[in-house]
């Protein structure tokens, strides 16, 4: 019997499916993947050590991150994160109410660190709107203090 190592490269084949298996890269947080690189930012993904393991980070001398949210699943206030399922409709929104309250809790923790947080949401992603979210982008990476971020507890 051979045994496999765990933390040998996977194929890529399998990778390819472990890829699309897992929820990390989603279109949404890609579509701001994508134009964040091409507006010349580089980033850290996934930091699992952050509260909610937020989706995009700008570690170091900007201490910002983005959360890049499903308007159904952290329940948006949008025609999108309105719409609920028909069927177990009271299963849904209590469980969207608690992905809400957990939101705001990692928030809370990650503004306790010292961290600006912004969160673009789904609706946000529309291709006539590209222009707008490349501004919010900007505008929440180079200033101190932009719209709709949290302002930190306390710069270190
Ligand atoms: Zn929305």
């Amino acid at each position: 019997m051979t045994l496999k190592k765990p933390d040998s490269a996977p194929s890529p084949e399998r990778s390819r499916v472990m890829r699309a298996v897992r929820s990390v890269d989603t279109r949404p947080e890609m579509i701001v993947r994508r134009l964040l690189h091409a507006m010349g930012y580089r980033y850290r993904l996934h930091r699992r050590d952050l509260p909610g393991a937020p989706d995009i980070v700008f570690p170091g001398r900007r201490r910002k991150l983005i959360f890049v949210h499903g308007c159904f699943w952290h329940g948006h206030d949008c025609a999108r994160g309105a719409r609920m399922p028909a069927a177990n409709a009271d299963y849904w929104r209590s469980k969207i109410a608690r992905n809400i309250a957990r939101d705001a809790d990692h928030l809370a923790a990650l503004r306790q660190a010292g961290w600006q947080a912004l969160v673009i949401w789904e609706c946000q992603l529309k291709v006539r709107d590209r222009p707008a979210l490349t501004a919010l982008l900007r505008a929440f990476l180079e200033d101190a203090a932009p719209p709709g971020a949290i302002p930190p507890a306390g710069e270190t």
